[in-house]
């Protein structure tokens, strides 16, 4: 990365701009002085092209790029006289990845934020990393492209953004466990057979944050924090076992790192993921924000609840990815979004999920050694198959709603 003066616009790109975390980057940019202290250079999406040349054109960006070839057209026309370059498909999302910036969001949802942000973390970028497939199906080979680019890795999923925040990297060796919370998400207290009913319009309603329809679903069945495990294990290079969850309904304490001395240190805000967006874009400094404080006499009380992993198989299914290490992670979570898919189309029902990924991961094992980006997408590509045969051959029973 070259040298620039500290006065110039710092350069960045946001990847799924116009998602949940990209709105909310956008938003954070303009509070931490817009276009005087930040230079867009490029800002992706994928359906949504409207929104897409719309904040192209407020934040001044340098492309847009939409990742859906056919919407090309409606977002060239959406830009035209605008001087800011339309492009669309794969390919141009990567080339306008490969553009050398010093911050990129990668806020693009799902196995798609792979290759986008690995293009980006070779070239040097910091990585602002919301996209958690990332590390779970690439782990390794994530972290060795982050090195040889030289950019720094900055989490921003709220849980691994704490930990960022309250991990001692002078003290690593008294470092003994992570301690992921989760919300619980709306079924926390359903029972399976209630559980086995409901919709994805229910399991879309998230309590305590407000993101994208996918990640909610992912919270309510706890597939979320499944791959949040594995995400933690490889970022912060934790044994399995030294990763824990506990169910925390009122999200305040966001995760909490446990020291040999018996301190656990914890990062506490309200619910707003500006927060970690704000803290990745201005590290090491700590950035001005309009988040809601903290009124704890208002909160009174946080309450903390063991999992129950009966309910909520998905938990150990990732801790079954963590140990067997390889390729799990691209199988378990190519086969959870084949699953996830089928659920929002009412293919399969909610508790199907987990059956459909345990399923695939029993036939599959570990795939293999993840020795190299395309067995990654191999692994992801077979898992998909598979699972994608499971949701065809599942008894045809009707579904709620
Ligand atoms: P959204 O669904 O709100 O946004 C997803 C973004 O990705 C949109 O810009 C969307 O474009 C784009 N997109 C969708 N599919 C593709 C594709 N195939 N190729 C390229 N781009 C695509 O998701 P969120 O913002 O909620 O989440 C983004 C990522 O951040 C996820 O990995 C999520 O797990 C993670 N995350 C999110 C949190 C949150 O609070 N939202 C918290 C922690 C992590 P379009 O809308 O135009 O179709
Ligand atoms: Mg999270």
């Amino acid at each position: 990365m070259t040298e620039r003066a500290e006065t110039a616009p710092r350069r960045v790109s946001i990847f799924g701009s116009t998602g949940s975390i990209g709105r909310n980057t956008l938003d954070v940019i303009s509070h931490l002085g817009g276009r005087d202290a930040y230079k867009v250079l490029a800002v992706s999406g994928k359906g949504n092209t409207d929104l897409l040349a719309r904040q192209a054109k407020e934040c001044g960006a340098e492309i847009a790029v939409t990742a859906d070839e056919t919407r090309y057209g409606d977002l060239k026309q959406a830009l035209s006289g605008s001087g800011i370059e339309a492009a669309a498909g794969k390919a141009a999302l990567i080339e306008a990845a490969e553009r050398e910036v010093d911050w990129f969001m990668a806020g693009i949802v799902g196995m798609a934020g792979l290759a986008p942000t690995l293009a980006a973390a070779g070239r040097g970028a910091d990585i602002a990393l919301a996209n958690k497939e990332c590390l779970v199906s690439a782990g390794e080979l994530f972290h060795r492209e982050i090195e040889s680019g030289g950019g720094r890795l900055l989490p921003v999923d709220s849980e691994h953004n704490a930990i960022h925040q309250v991990f001692d990297n002078s003290q690593r060796h008294s470092i003994e466990r992570i301690i992921l919370t989760a919300s619980g998400g709306p079924f926390r207290s359903l029972n399976l057979d209630e559980m086995a009913a409901v919709s994805p319009d229910m399991a879309a309603a998230h309590p305590n944050w407000s993101m994208g329809v996918k990640i909610s679903i992912d919270s309510a069945s706890m597939f979320n924090k499944a791959l949040e495990m594995i995400e933690a294990m490889h970022l912060f290079d934790m044994r399995p076992d030294q990763i824990e969850v506990i169910i925390h309904p009122q999200s305040v304490i966001h995760s909490m790192v446990g020291y040999s001395d018996g301190s656990v240190l914890a990062q506490l805000g309200t619910p707003d993921m500006r927060t970690a967006i704000g803290y990745s874009l201005a590290y090491p400094k700590r950035p001005s924000l309009p988040i809601e404080r903290l009124d704890f006499a208002r909160l009174a009380r946080l309450d903390f609840d063991a999992p129950d992993e009966s309910r909520f198989p998905s938990l150990g299914l990732a801790r079954r990815a963590m140990e067997a290490g390889g390729l799990s992670g691209a199988i378990l979570n190519g086969a959870k979004e084949v699953a996830l898919e089928a659920f929002i189309d009412r293919q399969i029902g909610f508790l199907e999920m987990a059956d459909i990924v345990e399923n695939v991961m029993d036939k599959l094992g570990t795939g293999g050694e993840a020795i190299s980006i395309e067995a990654v997408y191999e692994a992801d590509d077979t898992a998909r198959l598979l699972a994608r045969e499971l949701v065809a051959n599942r008894s045809a029973r009707p579904l709620v709603n």
